[in-house]
């Protein structure tokens, strides 16, 4: 009887509605929050750009972001549109996603929003979904080394673990990484609070760091990646103490999880800027440390050919970005870590593996290597090995093979691939073409281009091939599932 009151009290409560797990487990998050009186913000020592005097208006931002500082303003929050948004908007381009940061701490989030959801362990921050725009709400935050406490940790070396220390607008600027991110969009009289020079740096196209440059990369060598990220993307020249800095902490990269560099990577390659992004990693000495094994295939004297394949498949990616298609990461990775692949192969089959057995071989180190660095999900591992194995497949012009390998759902992929290698001399381009002539044509000229004699000598496969017919070898998956 209890039970069926209970229910039916929680089923009055708007709040409680539907009754699921997710949102019953939010509510007590909520229960415990105890209640804090509203801070007054002040500006310490900032600057307040009036609304005459930018060019950030209101109509540009999305409509969802709007109604989230909207909303915390009607209840008496702060609520400012911080980060990339304003940087961009300020460049007049689309932002990728709008930020908001607030004196509203996530447990009160929790209760003004009933699309909010809790996430992060290093950093608690709220996500306000409307389907499948997502608006990233942060709490002001504080940087603890004045203030050590249970909410920040760090590593001996410096590096933050975990860091939910709240504040005020004027702790929360110091945590951020540049300048040009440090700007602060006021919805209540549409200005913009600069605190550390952002405006200027904006004006100058210089990414600098907010602080010591050496110390905040220590804290976060993730900030070395998002500084080449900026760079590239805006046009503007890294500061010189955050160019030296970077040659001196490089290496520390190698200390981030590998679950946290996936997203950070599929950004500085899959977002429309691949190439330069590449050309600069190198440059600054942070590519061989996300992609050792490539780095090292790059150096191998074989004419230019490992480079213009990888410089092949990231173009490809930025144009692919400029048509407004997806680049899904496994074609990237597939062509970033071919040539380490063959290499590996090479070096098996020099000691008398069968050819089959060493490139299965290779391929599982390269793979398991690879995401130790950068976590990649299994499928996206299991979709790198096809793409390559299918290559040696692409010889088999007569009889039923193609059909059959057309009819792959992995064929498109693998084609495309098939003509990146045509493209850097890998294999001759004739294949390439030959096989976009089959897939143009219909059934009955398909059948006539698969006839013994209808192929030139060159087409036909050579008689000893990497994947010929075999037992296959078991689907051994490792601990990392590749
Ligand atoms: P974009 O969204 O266009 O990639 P962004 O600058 O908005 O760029 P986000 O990752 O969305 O990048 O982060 C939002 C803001 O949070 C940043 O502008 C910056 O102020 C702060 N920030 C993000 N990551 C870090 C970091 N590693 N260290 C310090 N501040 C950070
Ligand atoms: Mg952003």
């Amino acid at each position: 009887m209890n039970a069926i009151l209970t229910f039916l009290k929680n089923f009055e409560d708007p709040d409680l509605k539907p009754i699921r797990s997710a949102k019953i487990a939010r509510q007590k998050f909520i229960e415990k929050t105890p209640e804090i009186p509203l801070i007054t913000i002040e500006y310490k020592g900032a600057t307040v750009i009036p609304r005459p005097e930018h060019n950030v208006s209101r109509q540009q931002v999305s409509e969802n972001a709007l109604k989230v500082v909207y909303k915390l303003k009607k209840e008496g929050f702060d609520a400012y549109l911080v980060g990339g948004c304003v940087r961009d908007l300020l460049l007049g381009r689309e932002p990728k996603d709008f930020d908001v940061v607030t004196n509203a701490l996530p447990e009160q989030l929790a209760r003004l929003f009933s699309n909010c959801r809790i996430i992060g362990k290093r950093f608690r921050l709220a996500h306000i979904i409307y389907g499948r725009d997502i608006i990233e709400v942060a709490t002001f935050r504080k940087s603890g080394s004045e203030n050590p406490s249970a909410a920040q940790r760090s590593t001996k070396e410096g590096r933050i673990l975990q860091d939910n220390l709240y504040g005020t607008i004027d702790d929360d600027v110091w945590r951020r990484d540049f300048t040009i991110n440090a700007l602060y969009y006021n919805i209540r009289d549409f200005s913009i609070v600069d605190y550390v020079g952002g405006m200027a740096d904006h004006k100058a196209g210089l990414i600098r760091l907010i602080g010591d440059a050496g110390e905040r990369f220590r804290e976060d060598p993730v900030r070395m990646i998002r500084a080449v990220r900026f760079a590239v993307k805006l046009g503007f020249k890294l500061h010189h103490d955050c160019e030296q800095a970077i040659h001196l902490n490089a290496h520390l990269l190698a200390s981030i999880p590998a679950a946290r560099l996936h997203d950070e990577v599929v950004k500085l390659f899959l977002t429309g800027y691949g190439v330069q992004t590449f050309e600069m990693l190198r440059h600054y000495g942070l590519f061989e440390v996300l992609f050792p094994a490539v780095e090292k295939s790059l150096s191998v004297e074989e004419g230019d050919f490992p480079r213009m394949m990888v410089i092949n498949a990231l173009q490809d990616c930025d144009n692919r970005v400029a048509e407004n298609k997806l680049s899904p990461p496994y074609f990237l990775f597939a062509a970033l870590l071919y040539e380490p692949m063959l290499q590996r192969a090479k070096d098996k089959i020099g000691k008398g593996i069968l050819e089959s057995d060493a490139y299965f071989l290779a391929a599982s180190e390269i793979l398991t290597q690879q995401v130790g660095h950068i976590a990649l999900p299994r499928h996206v591992t299991l979709a790198i090995r096809e793409i390559w194995n299918q290559q040696a497949k692409f010889d088999f012009r007569v009889g039923a093979k193609p059909s059959k390998l057309l009819a792959h759902p992995r064929f498109r992929a693998a084609y495309d691939f098939l003509v990146l290698r045509a493209q850097v001399g890998a294999i001759p381009m004739e294949l390439a073409e030959w096989w976009a002539t089959y897939q143009s044509v219909n059934e009955t000229e398909r059948r006539k281009m698969t006839q013994p004699q209808q192929q030139p000598k060159s087409a036909q496969p050579k008689k000893k091939r990497v994947y010929r017919k075999k037992a296959k070898p078991a689907t051994v998956l490792n601990s990392e599932g590749v």
